[in-house]
């Protein structure tokens, strides 16, 4: 299977794992998914069965670095695109 990490806020692709031997419990134990609670897991995780690719939301460096300067702009909602 695939995971691709993805910035939650400006959709951009952080970071790609390709490993055809892992299932999707596998990966949810080795990338410690496993410990999110079901609301955070279904904000941050999701899955498509079709292309085995599971997507993981994160921040990316540049995002991380807009919010920490720019605090104001999570009020906005989704400001950055
Ligand atoms: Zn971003």
């Amino acid at each position: 299977m695939r995971v691709s990490y993805v910035c939650r806020y400006c959709n951009h692709m952080v970071g790609e794992l390709n490993r055809p031997d892992w299932t999707l419990h596998d990966a949810e134990w080795r990338l410690g998914l496993a410990s999110l609670s079901p609301v955070e897991r279904s904000e941050w995780i999701s899955y498509n069965e079709g292309s085995e690719t599971l997507t993981v939301q994160t921040v990316c460096d540049w995002c991380q670095r807009a919010v920490e300067t720019h605090p104001e702009l999570l009020v906005e909602g989704n400001p950055l695109q």
